[in-house]
């Protein structure tokens, strides 16, 4: 399947070496907490300074790595939280991962693409919960080509319900060819995701079959390179957990991440690391099943070494696992989550043979928005960035100090007070009130005045969309 590879494409992802590394790193509390420091510094980390990290397995020294990721999440993040919701297109699907609900000879699975009607119908329900930030889901097939996604975001930013609209809106779906990245971006996308699923070669050709499209691992891996060479500058990756060993996949990531910091100056805007859950006629081999403190563990290393990411936790997760894991580096999560096909307006029980995977965590918008703001979490539905063009390198946040008081934080507090006027139970609105006030009495005067003046006209005046 001879497929367009971007210039000078090579196979960055060497097995041999990421398993010595494995197997030669030890336990070294010395070079742990070194490296600890280093990224305290807000520097990424090397393969192998990470490889170290992935070697320290005594309570105590897994205990300094997630106060330390803590501790990092809180100097880079605050305690912002950025929400968002997926929305699934179409499940019709030209390959057969073996993990997937959705894969081409599964012959019960219920196919569908949403008709316009029903897009419509999606979008208005996630505005009128209160969303603003979506991501668009596609299978791989013919019929959900570079032009219909394009169409399907236009769509999207169409819908415009009671005072709800959808600012952003982020891709996953397989990866294109420039001409069809150009198309995709130019409809006004945030983010393309593309997850390598594993960067275990062998592994990746037992789960994606070769006569199949994703089964060319090669034009995967590039993907990323030849979207942003085609303008997506806001890219996002991602491995599947639980189909090869967690190290490995986390050593992947990092991997992935330096290819495109050292050829586009920028790593990615998001990392992904889903936990492969049951789904509609799947067999789950357990054999790399990735235990929950295993699971903490890649998150708070991750958080270590990629400081300049946005790190997504979906609701694969349970609630419970959600709440330990967010404090570890985690800035970006899905609530109110529906990944069956049109499940945001249907009322009855779901249907796994419309799933792609079982969801832990089937809690609405506003039960999470509760829990997060008890946890003294702002939970942020901003889009600013991508709208004032502060893509790619212009995100490179960390670089700029006082990114975060300058946007981030004014930017969570109007939107977040926007959501507590428009779509909260009083609960909420209560209690977002309170930590709303906490965080402006935290900014400098002179940045509290100009917080305050837009806030009342989000209040008082009802204005909306009021961003820095
Ligand atoms: S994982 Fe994606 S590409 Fe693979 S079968 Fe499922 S929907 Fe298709």
């Amino acid at each position: 399947m001879n497929r367009q590879l971007s210039d000078n494409c090579v196979d960055f992802i060497n097995d041999d070496d990421i398993s010595k590394l494995i197997a030669s790193a030890s336990e070294d509390e010395v070079r742990v907490r070194e490296i600890i420091a280093k990224s305290m510094e807000k520097q990424p980390l090397t393969v192998e300074e990470t490889a170290v990290l992935l070697a320290a397995d005594s309570d105590e020294l897994v205990e300094e790595l997630f106060d330390a990721a803590r501790e990092l999440k809180k100097k880079v993040y605050g305690n912002r939280i950025v929400i968002f919701a997926p929305l699934y297109i179409g499940n019709k699907c030209i390959n057969d991962c073996t993990y997937c609900a959705f894969r081409r000879s599964m012959r019960s699975t219920v196919r569908k693409t949403l008709n316009d009607d029903e897009l419509f119908g999606q979008v208005a329900a996630l505005e009128d919960a209160g969303h603003k930030r979506l991501i668009l889901v596609f299978g791989e097939h013919p019929d959900y080509t570079p032009e219909y996604i394009a169409d399907t975001v236009k769509q999207v930013y169409k819908v415009k319900s009671g005072k709800g609209e959808i600012r952003r809106v982020n891709i996953n779906a397989a990866p294109m060819d420039s001409e069809g990245f150009k198309i995709v971006k130019d409809s006004g996308i945030g983010t393309y995701q593309i997850f390598q699923e594993t960067y275990h070669h062998d592994t990746y050709n037992v789960v994606h079959p070769a006569q199949t499209h994703k089964g060319d691992y090669l034009y995967r891996l590039d993907g990323l390179t030849r979207a942003y060479e085609a303008g997506c500058d806001d890219v996002g990756i991602g491995a599947l957990f639980g189909l090869y060993d967690w190290r490995f996949e986390v050593l992947g990531l990092v991997t992935h991440s330096w290819q495109l910091f050292n050829r586009f100056g920028c790593g990615p805007h998001t990392i992904s690391f889903p936990r492969i859950r049951p789904a509609h006629g799947v067999e789950l081999n357990d054999e790399y099943a990735v235990s929950d403190r295993d699971f903490k563990r890649l998150v708070a290393i991750l958080r270590l070494a990629v400081p300049y990411t946005g790190m997504i936790l979906t609701a694969r997760e349970t609630p419970e696992i959600r709440r330990e894991v967010m404090e570890f580096g985690v800035s970006q999560i899905d609530a109110g989550t529906r990944v069956e096909l049109a499940g945001y307006t249907n009322k009855d029980k779901q249907d796994e043979r419309k799933e792609q995977f079982q969801i832990g965590d089937l809690r609405s918008l506003d039960e999470i928005m509760l829990d997060l703001i008890q946890h003294d979490y702002m939970p942020s539905f901003c889009t600013s960035c991508y709208r004032q063009g502060r893509t790619g390198e212009q995100f490179m946040e960390f670089a700029v100090p006082g990114f975060i008081q300058n946007f981030c934080t004014p930017n969570a507090i109007f939107t977040m007070a926007e959501y507590l006027e428009d779509y909260a139970s009083d609960e909420t609105k209560s209690a977002g009130m309170v930590l709303l006030q906490g965080e402006i009495a935290k900014l400098p005067q002179d940045k509290r005045i100009v917080v305050e003046s837009q806030l009342k006209k989000i209040v008082n005046d009802g204005l909306r969309d009021i961003y820095m």
